[in-house]
């Protein structure tokens, strides 16, 4: 597919020099030396521009150009630099578990689900780091990343580029890797703006949210993007909000996103998520990308209009008085200063075929990736400390499942959509290969088997001393999974087929061949386990991405712990969480999110069902005590300190996790995550654990009135290592 794409960007004559990318030194100098003095503020600098510039030069910056889409150097689309204004390429690629799309020789990071699951804010910023320097050598200035929705329920087909269920999480994480990816002269971008749940008619429902769930669950991680983290921009989804289609949302758009959180990056649609002109100008959005002109068919998962930002669409809206020139004027200042911001016009990008081609992977990403990967592997199950392997040598191990062998692992290591990568050069480390690397190093025999008989698996994991079962579950954008199951795909960036694979079957045989059958779920999102009682152990690394199997031989032999903690609950089936039909996935265009603030464990604990496996939850290979909870009052916050010890026999990591229960009666989830600190201890070694709570913490949005506000009372504040073993209990008052 690289070679189409070189092709076809060469057959488009874009093989020459890219301007508008001379020197900023040289810039300084010249017509352009008003914003081009690095001495001045971005707001100086972008007045400056912008005071300098002809209607033509405006209309310019707000659309993107030809060659459209993945037919620039294959990233997901661009606007051409204006080289008379020194102003660079804005090139926009996906996305979040590394610079996707149709770009190829990038590292393929563990996809975000995994991210959130290492609960590591250093982790995940190195990670974004490490994304926003392979981006930029690409020629790519704004990664179309992270992406931020709210997993509302376990069907999402994108829960698995998300940060789980939880609004803290979420944006705990959210901020690193946006902090990260804008240590590079590269702008992330908060994605998808906003209660895009649901792949399902995504192009049109309309998600009817309350004010409180969307203020408290579905809107902090990118509040804090944007107060935190200083996100340079924010793309509008394709769905509809109490009404309006989000890209022309003036509540969303302009009264929370502007007025609220004070935000002065830009807004980017979603790729053809705009349906109007002036409407959606006026609402907020700032730059249309990719819709396709007619006569293209509209609607599909690419939804696909016409074009609205085109110069003459604008030109009409001005005419008519719709759109006014002073929110024209607002729009292009809003896109170049954050680019002034984040350094996009000193370090300006050179897009070319060179970049195209370039390898930008190195050692140290990939051996970042795989640190990743094993941090946010889940260990779910350890039946008699199965885990970790011991390193005797000598043992036979059986590696069952498609997903184990290079092929399947190629599918099994990313979820489809915008955010997969090309998978070119073809350098996925498979289980297969990462368990033999391991097992060689320890003198063990190895034997593989596809198990798709069953019996293959029956017979290989009876005869083996240990089993190996390699799953997965290949979810992607466009549409939601039609249950829990476990149903394989092979996807071509946003083109996945599912191949006929029966792996329950297969499980189902290890595991009762062998007890010592270790089961790797390669999955977007929870998967129901029917054969869970038989496993000796479940271990989930999500999507792992390049350096998967390393990762998981790492952890399945010991050399790292499995360092993950759910970021989302697992459901004992499919029904047990009973969403009608208008709530999910909609009735009559509407989705209507009537369980409120009952989200993910919210619901599990205020409906007091018992879930399969909790958020927050994660076994090591050592052992945590929690002792000594003290807290205190701290300005309008709170302190809350404890002391953590490891009273295993190995060194391991923990993650300690601080909930906040509100006082009865205003309408608040029995208790919800505010805090939490990943330590690592040495076998024997203790530490004290002091978390801050801000004001924050303690709040409820008051519709009422428009803002936070605390209620005067007594606040349970109970912390453990997840949320259904909250061994610890203090209380304290507020307001
Ligand atoms: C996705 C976005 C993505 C864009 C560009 C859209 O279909 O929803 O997440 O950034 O395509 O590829």
């Amino acid at each position: 597919m690289a070679a189409v794409v070189a092709m076809v960007v060469a057959g488009a004559g874009a093989l020459a020099p890219v301007p508008g990318t001379a020197g900023a030194a040289q810039a300084a100098a010249g017509p352009c030396a008003a914003w081009m003095d690095r001495g001045k503020t971005a707001d100086q600098r972008a007045d400056a521009l912008v005071a300098a510039m002809d209607l033509p030069q405006k209309l310019h910056m707000l659309t993107f150009d030809d060659p459209p889409w993945f037919l620039y150097y294959g990233t997901a689309g661009h606007v051409g630099a204006t080289p008379e204004l020194c102003i660079p390429d804005l090139v926009l690629s996906d996305a979040g578990s590394g610079v996707a799309g149709l770009q190829i020789a990038t590292t393929t990071f563990p996809s975000g689900v995994a991210q959130a699951s290492t609960w590591d804010p250093v982790l995940q910023r190195r990670l974004g780091r490490a994304i926003g320097k392979e981006a930029h050598q690409k020629g790519i200035n704004v990664m179309l990343a992270p992406g931020m929705n709210i997993a509302r329920t376990s069907f999402g087909g994108r829960n698995f580029e998300y940060f789980g269920e939880d609004p803290h999480l979420a944006a705990r994480t959210a901020v690193s890797v946006i902090r990260g990816i804008q240590d590079n002269p590269v702008l992330a971008d908060a994605k998808h703006f906003a209660v895009n749940n649901q792949e399902t008619d995504r192009m049109t429902v309309d998600a009817r949210v309350g004010e409180r769930a969307m203020r408290e669950i579905y809107l902090p991680a990118f509040e804090a993007a944007v107060k935190e983290a200083r996100v340079g921009s924010v793309m509008c989804a394709y769905n509809r909000v109490n009404g309006p289609y989000a890209c022309q949302n003036d509540a969303l758009l302009t009264k929370v996103l502007r007025d609220d959180w004070g935000f002065d990056g830009f807004v980017v649609s979603d790729w053809g998520a705009v349906h109007s002109t002036a409407r959606s100008a006026m609402a907020g959005l700032d730059l249309e990308m990719n819709a396709v002109e007619s006569p293209l068919p509209t609607g599909g998962i690419y939804g696909a209009g016409n074009r609205f930002f085109g110069a003459d669409h604008l030109r009409a809206a001005l005419r008519s008085g719709a759109l006014t020139r002073a929110r024209l004027d607002d729009m292009v200042r809003n896109i170049v200063r954050p680019m002034f911001e984040h350094g996009l016009f000193d370090r300006p990008v050179r897009p070319g075929l060179l970049p195209f081609i370039r390898d930008v992977s190195s050692p140290a990403h990939l051996s970042l990736a795989r640190r990743v990967a094993a941090e946010g592997t889940v260990l779910l199950k350890n039946r008699s400390a199965l885990l970790p392997l011991d390193r005797a040598g000598g043992r036979t191990s059986a590696v069952i499942g498609w997903a184990a062998n290079p092929v399947g692992a190629a599918n099994a290591t990313a979820g489809g959509g915008s955010s997969h990568g090309s998978g070119l050069p073809p350098r996925v480390v498979s289980p297969l290969q990462g368990i033999l690397a391991q097992a060689a190093r320890n003198g063990d025999r190895v034997v593989y088997v596809e198990g798709s008989t069953g019996l293959d698996a029956r017979l290989a994991a009876a005869a083996a001393d240990v089993a190996v079962v390699v799953a997965t579950d290949g979810a992607t954008e466009g549409s939601d999974r039609p249950d829990l199951g476990l149903r394989p795909s092979v996807c071509l960036t946003v083109f996945c087929s599912a191949i006929p694979i029966e792996q329950e079957r297969m499980i189902e045989a290890a595991t009762a061949a062998n007890p010592r059958t270790v089961v790797v779920l390669d999955v977007g999102g929870p998967v129901r386990m029917p054969w869970l009682a038989k496993a000796g152990a479940v271990l989930v690394p999500w999507y792992g991405g390049l350096e998967h199997g390393n990762a998981l031989a790492d952890v399945l032999y010991g050399v790292r712990e499995p360092g993950g903690r759910l970021p989302q609950t697992f459901p004992t089936a499919e029904r047990q969480v009973p969403f009608t039909r208008a709530q999910y996935p909609g009735k009559a265009g509407r989705a209507t999110y009537s369980e409120g603030l009952l989200v993910g464990y919210r619901w599990f604990d205020a409906k007091r069902k018992e879930p399969m496996f909790p958020f927050g939850y994660g076994l090591g290979y050592t052992r945590f005590r929690y002792s000594g909870l003290a807290v205190r009052r701290d300005g309008a916050g709170a302190v809350v300190s404890f002391r953590v010890t490891n009273t295993g026999g190995r060194a391991g990591a923990d993650v300690p996790q601080v909930y906040v229960a509100a006082p009865a009666g205003r309408g608040e989830p029995p208790r919800q995550l505010k805090g939490f600190r990943k330590v690592r201890l040495a076998a024997g070694r203790s530490t004290q654990v002091r978390v801050r709570l801000d004001r924050r913490a303690f709040a409820r949005w008051d519709s009422r009135r428009d803002r936070w506000a605390v209620d005067p009372g007594r606040y349970g504040v109970l912390v453990g290592p997840h949320s259904r073993d909250l061994r610890l209990r203090d209380s304290v008052r507020m307001g």
